[in-house]
């Protein structure tokens, strides 16, 4: 087998142009302590042949060892952020496959469509692919206890990761709508779950304090390691395309993370020559909880207009103000990309449509194919473009909204009634062959 290169130095930079302030590696920090900025990781390493490294990672998927076997660690070269590898938790994240899907494609406008399916990941959403890397971070640091504020994909992919590698799971709940199903995964897993009587900012802040004071590791989306595991997502699905760019990546956006992470892994993809130009970035948020679209269609500049009372029930994407959007905004610019906001009746119908294609997904990620036909509309999007679209969460993780669509007793937060366009009901027949039959022959 191959050998890895020699290792790289990484450090903690802020992300904002005017501070730049580096920081160790293993300091504690979630954003710069002198302006409030987030930080990403940096590094500066020895340089790589990109056909070797095509080849190793190539190599790496025939190996048993679990550290080759995650499609998050098999591109470690590209995020060579820990010491020793013996600190890796794993639970064999990311493989997630390429699905072709015409069907979809057809209702996109588009000629060919292909999803990237993170829902395959061991707790049905792309945040494994973030939480191997910050989990392995935690125990790098030696911390015993993680933590996050999340009722969602976050917390069930914590609480796993925290309870494969002996950590105490944390989760804090701010009052309101509690997604069922997620939270059954971190109840299942073990997570220590605390209800609090306050909103998502004022528990973030009372985490903080906590944080420092009992010595917690907080697992939130301004983690900078999270990030960097993500970028994987984008390195596996070019592995998997041998490394043919696509026009474009399709993706919903919530707290910008994933797009924070896409555009990072793509540009230093190209600046180590494993491709030769980026593919366009198309963020697509929900109607009524789409800040960065409003922003990015003011042009990106001036204050960020955070969304007070964000609505849609793609809960994963339920965010007013996302913490990542000045790297997102970054991400879509360099990537010349674009952003664009659907629906809760289109994302209800192109969700409909995925699982058509035999393939289904959880709301949140539905928003890709319900902006792919508007951008396509548009002619944003061209029809033979090649498109890769993300689809971020398991068909089971929100079961109640399936049954309401298909029944027709789905409706919007604002009380707007959704059209079940595609509605598939169970069909209610008597105890009789003849009858059943003549049912069927239609
Ligand atoms: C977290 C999540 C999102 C939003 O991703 P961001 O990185 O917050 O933009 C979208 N879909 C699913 C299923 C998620 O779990
Ligand atoms: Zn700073």
């Amino acid at each position: 087998m191959a050998q890895a290169t020699q290792s790289a130095v990484a450090e903690l930079v802020c992300f904002e142009p005017s501070c730049r302030a580096r920081y160790a590696i293993t300091d504690v920090l979630y954003s710069c302590p002198k302006c409030g900025g987030l930080l990403e990781a940096n590094y500066d390493g020895p340089a790589q042949d990109p056909e070797q490294l095509k080849r190793l990672f190539r190599e790496r998927r025939m190996d048993n060892s679990p550290i080759n076997q995650s499609g998050v660690w098999r591109y470690r070269e590209l995020m060579p952020f820990l010491d020793d590898y013996k600190h890796v938790v794993t639970l064999r994240e990311g493989n997630t496959p390429l699905l072709n899907a015409p069907s979809a494609a057809k209702y996109g406008g588009l000629d060919a469509v292909v999803f990237k399916h993170q829902g395959f990941n061991p707790t049905g959403s792309f945040k494994d692919n973030g939480m191997t890397a910050g989990a392995s971070q935690a125990k790098r640091l030696g911390m015993t206890r993680v933590a996050c504020v999340s009722t969602g994909n976050t917390s069930a992919s914590m609480a796993a990761y925290a309870a494969s590698a002996g950590m105490e799971p944390l989760i804090f709940l701010p009052n309101g709508k509690i997604a069922f199903s997620k939270l059954a995964q971190a109840l299942e897993y073990g997570a220590k779950t605390l209800q609090v009587e306050a909103n998502f900012d004022q528990i973030l802040a009372l985490i903080r304090v906590l944080a420092e004071r009992l010595g917690i590791y907080l697992l939130n989306s301004m983690n900078p390691f999270r990030v960097e595991g993500q970028k994987a997502i984008m390195f596996e699905m070019l592995d998997q395309r041998d490394w043919k760019v696509p026009d474009w990546v399709v993706l919903p956006g919530g707290n910008l993370g994933n797009t924070s992470a896409f555009g990072k892994g793509l540009r230093e993809a190209k600046a180590l020559g494993l491709i030769d130009k980026l593919p366009r970035l198309a963020v697509i948020q929900a109607e009524h909880s789409a800040p960065f679209d409003e922003y990015w269609k003011r042009g990106g500049t001036g204050e960020f207009h955070a969304v007070t009372n964000p609505e849609t029930l793609a809960t994963a994407i339920r965010i007013g103000d996302p913490v990542s959007w000045p790297k997102a905004l970054h991400e879509v610019r360099t990537t010349n990309g674009t952003v664009e906001k659907v629906t809760e009746q289109e994302i209800a119908d192109a969700k409909a449509q995925i699982g058509l294609a035999g393939i289904g997904c959880e709301p949140a990620s539905a928003a890709t194919l319900a902006g792919i036909k508007k951008l396509v509309a548009q002619g944003v999007i061209d029809k033979g473009a090649d498109v890769v679209a993300v689809l971020t969460g398991n068909v089971m993780k929100d079961p109640d909204y399936i049954y309401k669509y298909h029944t027709g007793q789905l409706e919007a937060p604002d009380g707007t009634k959704i059209r079940g366009t595609f509605a598939n009901q169970a069909l209610v027949v008597p105890n009789d062959a003849d009858k059943i039959a003549e049912l069927l022959k239609k």
